[in-house]
């Protein structure tokens, strides 16, 4: 692939930095993002990677937009009530960037979808079955993976790349031994502009790891937004991780009911 005047006109902004410049641009261009939920996470996230110029984005979600998404899942309107979220992102997404393939999937994370290639995917789930399934599925097929998840003022990401690293995943942070950094709160809402944050903040994951700049395997950043304050927290692998560290034939078998319900209901990542 090569820019076309078009293009480099629409990215300059890109190319004129040193980091990215025209080699970085056409990366983004040759990349196919699934983007696993489209609600606070995923709206951001999508506008944020179509408007950089993605080659291609699949979106996954099953629900429909509801009033009270709309403070802070930013690709729908009031008119959007009762609408498909995926079938109003992909409108609204096409509108913003005809370089963009977008494709769509209406309905819950399956296998069907995970039989496609990505190069990234981002976990913009609100449940912690998703994002095992994800992480299982990113962890066989060596996809890099970028999980973030947000409650009342708290954001957390993580990014995983698997193409690199075979320990440590997702699944050594849901053991409940380890909830050293637990976040026990269940229905306590969420600041729209912290999970907006959180997921930008997706969308810039990714264009550091298509442009091999990603050196944070499995570190936590927690952004506190009362205070305003980034920390960034590292972890051991969990020896009775069932994805990490056990053979590759139990990858479908680990267990998710020895996670507590909290983060079960609300799908924080710790
Ligand atoms: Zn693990």
């Amino acid at each position: 692939m090569s820019l076309s005047a078009k293009q480099l006109q629409r990215y300059n902004r890109h190319l004129t930095i040193d980091s990215i410049g025209k080699e970085g641009q056409i990366a983004f261009g040759d990349a196919n993002i699934l983007i696993a939920g489209l609600g606070g996470l995923g709206c951001p996230a999508a506008s944020y990677l179509c408007g950089a110029g993605i080659g291609s984005l699949t979106l996954c979600d099953s629900d429909v937009v509801e009033t009270s998404n709309l403070p802070r899942q930013t690709l729908y309107r009031e008119e959007d009530y009762g609408q498909s979220k995926v079938v109003i992102g992909k409108r609204v997404l096409n509108l913003m960037n005809t370089d963009t393939e977008i494709t769509i999937f209406n309905k819950e994370l399956d296998e069907k979808l995970l039989e496609n290639f990505y190069t990234v995917i981002l976990d913009c789930t609100d449940n912690i079955h998703a994002r095992l399934k994800l992480n299982a599925h990113c962890y066989e097929k060596k996809i890099p993976l970028v999980s973030a998840s947000a409650t009342a003022w708290d954001g957390h990401l993580i990014g995983f790349d698997f193409r690199h690293h075979e320990r440590l995943c997702l699944s050594c942070f849901t053991n409940p031994a380890h909830h050293q950094f637990s976040n026990s709160c269940t229905q306590k809402g969420v600041v729209n502009s912290v999970v907006g944050m959180m997921g930008t903040l997706q969308a810039t994951t990714v264009l550091r790891l298509l442009l091999g700049h990603f050196d944070q395997h499995g570190e936590m950043i927690r952004y506190d937004g009362k205070t305003g304050r980034f920390i960034t927290l590292t972890k051991k692998v969990d020896p009775r991780c069932l994805i990490c560290s056990e053979p590759t034939s139990q990858y479908k078998e680990a267990p998710v009911n020895n996670i507590n319900e909290e983060n079960q209901k609300n799908g924080d990542l710790l």
